[in-house]
């Protein structure tokens, strides 16, 4: 199994490379993330995972994968689309939680537009292009921004009330911006 990669580790913020040929390195990787997503969700009861793209295995591809069933746990399946596009996003801009599986134990309030037009390949060479919205188009836009070594974290770094944890009962609960997440060099390396 390969271990999740998570904060500081600098994979995360480099800027993945396209993905020109499905072989079966290719074709291993995306097993290896669907096999690592479920593991991590077994581990962590009142949570989900919607989604993973490479780079959190370690791997700067611009691969990702989505659960085919983002409100139900019981559906293990998962769609896999290489090199993602945002064609364009649209809508009033929303708040709302976001967690990461390579952000261990900090959730956010993200402001992202409601609705994403999303370009990307199958792994069978089709070109697909998606209409998402609400949970779905935030994911997206979560993954892709991960391609890009972006973190939803960057999206809120300069507000003070935006960040959160999951306690004990699966309640969310403000984080201390000075002493927590400020000056925590695991979410913001020094440059
Ligand atoms: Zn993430």
């Amino acid at each position: 199994m390969k271990p999740i990669v998570t904060t500081p580790d600098p994979r995360l913020r480099a800027r993945s490379t396209k993905v020109s040929e499905v072989n079966d390195e290719i074709l291993g990787i995306i097993d290896d993330m669907v096999k690592a997503s479920l593991a991590w969700e077994k581990e962590h009861p009142y949570e989900i995972s919607a989604a993973m793209a490479a780079p959190q295995l370690g791997i700067n591809k611009r691969i990702i994968i989505i659960r085919d069933d983002l409100d139900d746990k019981e559906n293990n399946t998962f769609t896999t689309l290489l090199n993602p596009e945002i064609i364009r996003t649209e809508g009033r801009p929303i708040k709302d939680y976001e967690g990461c599986l390579s952000v261990p134990e900090i959730y956010g309030m993200v402001s992202r537009p409601s609705k994403a037009k999303i370009k990307a390949l199958l792994p069978d060479g089709r070109e697909v292009r998606l209409r998402t919205q609400d949970f779905l188009a935030r994911t997206l836009q979560h993954e892709i921004d991960h391609l890009n070594g972006i973190l939803f974290i960057d999206h809120i770094k300069d507000d003070p009330t935006a960040f959160y944890r999951l306690d004990e009962h699966g309640d969310m609960q403000p984080l201390n911006y000075e002493t927590e997440v400020k000056n925590n060099l695991n979410l913001f390396p020094e440059e």
